[in-house]
């Protein structure tokens, strides 16, 4: 069988496994990167860069050429929750970039992909899927790995798993995520956006419903809020009586909903919200959605996996470039992300329950709860919550390179 040797290894080619994979690269780590399809052209993952996210790429001297990419500007979230209206301006962040960049994942992750390729010691395996554990004694010493000519097998100092919320290794390290249950679901799909509409980030809940619209140009890629395992219930009820929702909640003409043509068109994202109490074992790490499965609540998912491999690479390229890691330094990971992810879905949880208990299902006028009207009422509660979507909780800086 053939086998490969390296000083770190990462399984998931997603953000939070590009990003450390660029940036251990970048500060001398010799690094793979595997990742199990072809390329990164897949169904809608949420493509929200957020500001943290884009001053890390300043940090990195990347930000230019990734701002000419094509991207929408939103500098504002706006919706309505039943009679109140609702926001966050990003327009007093205290970083360089005071918007979110909406750009699609497969962009972001091509990118980020071709910096690391500038790097000799970077290297992206594709269709190349990790399928076991390799260990000694109580170490994780690699990998197995499934490539398209035939098996083999990955010494490395360091195996991270970044290979999202379905992690196979997570659990084949016995690692196993604590739940926090989710009562919603999100379904996804597309409406035409034409000239005149608002360039911005829409929600608005009421009379039972709720919904996100995010600008993607020449579409709006729509986020209804259903409850949890509630598909099947509105497949009974039929598309018609879902367009009329969805004309209730956009205010479109029913003409443009017309667009929506068929439930394949619909993708269900199955709300999932859970977390690793401890993230690593001896040669092993989890980070990304592997160590904490976000709810889309915020759109904070990829900017968090972004976040853990900034802190990772902060905290272990001095070790892994002098050949070992030690456990008290995968402790050091998880202890310093710990708290940023209870924080985003301790809210996240009691935004869903919220939704959940006092919204969905419930026909009649939506009220709005305490702390959303203070929101609305005061300036300095919207910059808090654009500071609490845009940047999050403990923002990474790098320190390494
Ligand atoms: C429909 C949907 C909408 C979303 N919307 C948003 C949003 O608007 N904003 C936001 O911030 N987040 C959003 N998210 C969440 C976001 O996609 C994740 O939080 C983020 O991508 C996590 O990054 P990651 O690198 O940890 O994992 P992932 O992005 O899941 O990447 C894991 C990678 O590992 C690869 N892989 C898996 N197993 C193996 C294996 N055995 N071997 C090799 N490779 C493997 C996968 O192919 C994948 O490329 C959304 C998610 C979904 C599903």
């Amino acid at each position: 069988m053939a086998a490969l040797v390296t000083a770190c290894c990462i399984a998931g080619g997603g953000p939070a496994g590009m990003m450390l994979g660029l940036l251990l690269a970048r500060a001398g780590v010799e690094v793979v990167v595997l990742e199990k399809h072809a390329d990164f052209l897949r169904d809608f993952r949420g493509d929200t860069i957020h500001p943290s996210t884009l001053e890390v790429m300043h940090e990195l001297g990347l930000l230019e050429r990734f701002l000419a990419l094509p991207h929408q500007k939103v500098e504002s979230l706006n919706g309505r929750f039943g009679d109140v209206a609702f926001g966050a301006d990003f327009s007093h962040l205290p970083t360089r970039c005071r918007f979110i960049a909406f750009m699609p994942q497969w962009d972001f992750l091509d990118f980020l992909a071709e910096e690391a390729a500038r790097y000799p010691n970077f290297r992206l395996l594709r269709r190349h899927k990790a399928t076991g554990l390799l260990r000694d004694g109580g170490r994780i010493v690699g990998v197995k790995v499934k490539a398209p000519e035939g098996r083999l097998v990955i010494r490395s100092g360091l195996l991270v798993a970044a290979d999202g919320r379905h992690s196979e290794l997570r659990a084949a390290a016995g690692l196993v995520p604590t739940d926090f249950g989710a009562p919603i679901d999100v379904l996804w799909f597309r409406l035409p956006r034409l000239e005149g509409d608002p360039h911005q980030v829409l929600g608005r809940f009421d009379a039972g419903k709720g919904m996100v619209l995010l600008d993607r140009g020449d579409y709006w890629q729509c986020g209804l809020i259903i409850e949890k395992d509630g598909l099947e219930a509105l497949k009974r009820r039929g598309l018609a009586a879902l367009r009329a929702d969805i004309a209730f909640l956009t205010g479109f003409p029913a003409a443009r909903i017309e667009a929506l043509a068929d439930w394949n068109e619909i993708r269900l994202l199955s709300v999932q919200v859970n977390r690793l109490s401890t993230w690593h074992r001896p040669g092993f790490l989890c980070i990304g959605d592997a160590a904490h499965a976000m709810s889309p609540i915020g759109g904070v998912g990829i900017n968090l996996a972004i976040q853990d491999a900034v802190a990772a690479a902060n905290l272990l390229a001095p070790a892994l470039r002098a050949g070992r890691v030690d456990e008290r330094q995968l402790a050091a990971v998880a202890a310093r992300r710990l708290f940023p992810v209870r924080m985003t879905q301790r809210i996240q949880v009691g935004m869903q329950n919220y939704l959940a208990r006092h919204v969905l299902g419930r026909p009649g006028p939506t009220r709005a709860p305490l702390p959303l009207r203070l929101f609305a009422r005061y300036a300095l509660f919207r910059r808090l919550a654009a500071r609490v979507v845009g940047m999050g909780f403990r923002p990474e800086h790098v320190r390494i390179g």
